[in-house]
């Protein structure tokens, strides 16, 4: 059996190595004689793996003790109006960074719960770089200022955490969390769906300041009310136990690929590979700021939009899977997660030269 080299966005790339090892649990699962997905979620076995899971992942990040880890599900979409119901107490509104396709998506669903103030965009920029601080408006009234340090689809990224003194800030860090070690005393919430480099689809981790909680909306359900969330460790009502359990796995080999830190050099490495490809040829392009490129996800375009579809028919038999950027800025996008192994990028780099040769 070959891996092929797989570039989706997400639901992405996870390791072969977890992959096997489910494989091989899927039907005796600690030698009890059935799957992990079939027992209770409220057993000792499974609330051990929970347990692990959560440990496993405060290690990772080096996770505060004044911080909870909470599992949650309706993905990052479900946070984008789960946010403002828990955090905005008495207050009226929030300050939002617009920053591409997500962020906006995220002040769009906001706007339904309070005032959003737009505090810095770069829309008129068409999202190609990060709007300079110096120039954001932050409101001292607002409940919280939420930014999207990754934007997956444009391929933006912050290279600093705003400073946005006593008012919390916010993150969707769906498709940058785990790619790099994180300070995350900077912020008073985390969120990200699992399905890049957490898991698999079905799963969201949130990681909230506890003195932010306790504050939710009387409207709010009780299934996305952090407090109760955290009350019920995550289990307050059936969680997706399988994806949970394979989290766990994907953190147990973030461990032994050395943690955060050397993920973050191998990803540095990974994206430096293919930003010199795209750089270093006049076929291929990447509007993005150099500063602000995305080392997770790397949209570029073809000189000539009429060889898209022969590219990705070639690469797909090559065994370079899902290169088709998001249908809203077109062109190629590879995503370059934890998961991708060096050897994708360097099979990926080799494949747009000779593409370039037959066709530039
Ligand atoms: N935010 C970001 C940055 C994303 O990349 C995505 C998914 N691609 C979402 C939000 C939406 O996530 P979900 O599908 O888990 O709701």
């Amino acid at each position: 059996m070959t891996r092929a080299f797989n570039f989706c966005a997400g639901p992405a790339a996870l390791p072969t190595e977890v992959l096997e090892q489910a494989r091989d649990e899927m039907l005796d699962w600690q030698g009890r004689g059935i799957s992990v997905m079939e027992t209770s979620h409220r057993n000792p076995e499974f609330m051990a793996v929970a347990a692990q899971a959560e440990q496993d992942l405060r290690d990772l990040l080096a996770i505060p003790d004044n911080y909870r880890v909470l599992f949650m599900q309706g993905g990052a979409t479900a946070q984008f109006a789960t946010v403002p119901l828990n955090l905005l107490g008495k207050r009226m509104s929030a300050d939002y960074l617009d920053t591409g396709h997500w962020s906006s998506k995220a002040i769009k669903e906001a706007s339904r719960y309070c005032q959003v103030n737009v505090a810095g965009s770069s829309a008129d920029a068409n999202y190609t770089t990060v709007p300079d601080a110096s120039r954001w408006r932050l409101s001292t009234d607002a409940a919280y200022v939420h930014y999207t340090p990754n934007e997956t689809i444009g391929g933006l990224a912050f290279v600093d955490i705003p400073d946005t003194g006593d008012v919390p800030l916010v993150a969707d860090m769906s498709s940058s969390i785990l790619s790099e070690p994180l300070d995350i005393s900077r912020f008073g919430l985390i969120y990200a769906g699992a399905q890049k480099n957490i898991g698999p689809a079905g799963i969201t981790l949130v990681i909230v300041r506890e003195d932010l909680m306790g504050f939710a909306s009387d409207a709010c359900p009780s299934l996305q009310n952090y407090q109760l969330v955290s009350d019920n460790d995550s289990m307050l009502n059936t969680p997706p136990t399988f994806a949970w359990y394979l989290s766990g796995l994907v953190f147990q080999w973030l461990k032994r690929q050395g943690g955060l830190k050397a993920i973050q050099a191998l990803n540095q490495r990974k994206a430096g590979k293919l930003y010199a490809a795209i750089d270093g040829s006049d076929f291929y392009s990447n509007p993005i700021e150099t500063a602000y490129r995305s080392i997770m996800n790397v949209p570029f375009r073809l000189a000539d939009d009429a060889l898209n579809s022969t590219f990705l028919s070639e690469s797909a038999d090559a065994g370079l899977l899902n290169l088709k950027g998001h249908r809203v800025v077109g062109g190629m996008r590879a995503s370059i997660y934890n998961a991708v192994p060096e050897a994708a990028v360097d099979a990926l780099v080799a494949f747009m030269a000779d593409f370039e040769r037959r066709y530039g």
